[in-house]
């Protein structure tokens, strides 16, 4: 068997080759001392492709994501978010280690948070409580699917936060996926959100790094708190350039692999060891294996036939398609799905 056709993540992708290219050729600086070009144009082109005031670049969205939530709590504070958020299953228990607040988990449907979920949840000033003072999205739901919210959606939880005092901050690991399957705008999220942050190391196809968008006033908080986790990075510009260069020739590809992505759902619907396939929104597939096989047992047999992919749960099996899964390998696999006994 050949290379093997890996559906594990979309973090799995290596630069193109212009990608590289354009990493050889940054101009670059010490980014620490603020002298990086290349990282300070990428901080100011996404800033302002989402109004937002200031950028920071990040070695990870696990570092943007716990950077927010240290800027907008305090300790004894407490944080809403949905029980599968990665900022909560994923960060390593980061929400209590870095910024020694509390997390309030909602069970949205397929991860999505409404007012209704939400407000019953603040807790209201009392000594015994703690201070509820920060919403987190995610968009798009990673557990959810790659499920991802409406506009009209995200406005309904801003207004709520804005009476209720508190701050909302967006895990948007995927966000451009969201943007490319919805053609929302990305001028309102900035609008929407206190705090943004965005991978360039997903489905756009950069090495590394994540950008968080917020505030002035915040990204200069964020910018010692980087510092004092490790994250001041030197001649940072060599990785900023393929992120620049992921926003320039990556972002309207993604629509391909949400069509790969239904396309795999739409095989994996048929197949007699499925139960359910999640409706494919984005570039991720979900579903459920019938109840006599173990996901892990399939993921085996998938494998020997040249396709790699992760369990989730005992009996769930994440696909995501990516910059590295062509057509071809789309078809290939859903041939083998058509075909696979196990
Ligand atoms: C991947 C991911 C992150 C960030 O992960 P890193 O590996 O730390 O860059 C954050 N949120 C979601 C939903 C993700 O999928």
């Amino acid at each position: 068997m050949e290379q093997k056709i890996d559906f594990r993540s979309d973090t799995v992708t290596k630069p193109t080759a212009g990608m590289l290219d354009a990493m050889m050729n940054a101009k670059v600086g010490d980014d620490v001392y603020g002298e990086d070009e290349t990282v300070h144009s990428l901080e100011t082109k996404l800033a302002s492709m989402f109004h937002m005031e200031a950028g920071l670049f990040c070695p990870s969205g696990t570092m943007t994501n716990q950077i927010a939530i240290k800027c907008f709590t305090q300790p004894l504070d407490e944080v809403i978010c949905d029980q599968t958020a990665h900022v909560y299953r994923y960060e390593g228990g980061g929400i209590a280690y870095n910024s020694m607040a509390s997390v309030r988990l909602l069970y949205g449907e397929r991860g999505i948070l409404t007012p209704e979920l939400i407000e019953p949840e603040i807790n209201e000033d009392n000594i015994h409580y703690p201070k509820t003072s920060l919403v987190v999205l995610e968009n798009t739901v990673n557990k959810g699917g790659g499920k991802c919210y409406s506009l009209d959606q995200i406005e309904a939880v801003h207004n709520l936060c804005a009476i209720k005092g508190l701050k909302l901050h967006l895990d948007g690991a995927r966000l451009f996926n969201a943007l490319v399957a919805t053609g929302d705008k990305a001028a309102p999220y900035g609008h929407f959100f206190d705090g943004i942050s965005i991978c360039l190391s997903k489905g756009l196809g950069a090495p590394v790094g994540s950008v968080l968008l917020g505030s002035t006033a915040m990204i200069n908080q964020a910018r010692r708190l980087r510092k004092v986790l490790g994250g001041g990075m030197r001649q940072a510009g060599f990785l900023a350039a393929a992120g620049i260069y992921a926003l320039d020739h990556h972002v309207d590809r993604l629509a391909e692999d949400h069509q790969h992505a239904k396309a795999l759902a739409h095989a994996l619907a048929q197949a007699n060891y499925v139960e359910s396939v999640m409706p494919a929104e984005t570039n991720i597939v979900l579903f459920d294996v019938v109840s006599r096989y173990k996901a892990e047992e399939l993921v085996r047999a998938l494998d020997k036939k040249g396709i790699l992919c992760n369990t989730t749960s005992a009996k769930t099996i994440r696909l995501v398609t990516h910059l590295d899964v062509s057509s071809a390998m789309i078809d290939q696999t859903i041939e083998v799905i058509g075909k696979l006994e196990i």
